[in-house]
């Protein structure tokens, strides 16, 4: 009987793959292989996907620290229509991120000078206002 036998991608060891992932499997089944392994899926993964990471880490950049993230994105901003994908492809992702995020912060404050202004009167309105 002669076992298939592969080289681990990582640690160089012969191993034997799995009999269903064939030859899919490049790294041998040890933890440390396997964990070093997922490290190196996600980096590539990163790299291929480069605006993932940059769009999020700039939307809480330039987000008011106590925004309550669920209520911003619950408003209905102005802007909702706009395809975003096409926005940014014409003025990079940076700006259409701070686009973005200004009609929403426009959007959530009118919102809330409107219910200021009919609050007190109308009465019970005013708590979904600020939930602080
Ligand atoms: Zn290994």
């Amino acid at each position: 009987m002669s076992a298939k036998r592969d080289r681990c991608r990582i640690c160089l060891k012969w191993f034997v793959p799995s009999a269903h992932e064939g030859k899919r499997q490049q790294v041998c089944g040890r933890r440390a292989c396997q964990k070093e392994r997922h490290r190196r899926d996600c980096a590539a993964w990163r790299k291929r996907n480069p605006d993932y990471d940059r769009e999020d880490r700039l939307r809480r950049r330039i987000r008011a620290e106590e925004t309550p993230e669920t209520e911003t994105r619950k408003t209905v901003t102005p802007l909702a229509g706009f395809r975003w994908d096409k926005v940014r492809d014409a003025v990079g992702l940076e700006v259409a991120v701070v686009v973005e995020e200004t009609g929403a912060a426009v959007a959530a404050f009118s919102q809330s000078m409107q219910t200021e202004r009919n609050g007190p009167r109308t009465g019970g309105k005013e708590a979904h206002v600020s939930p602080r």
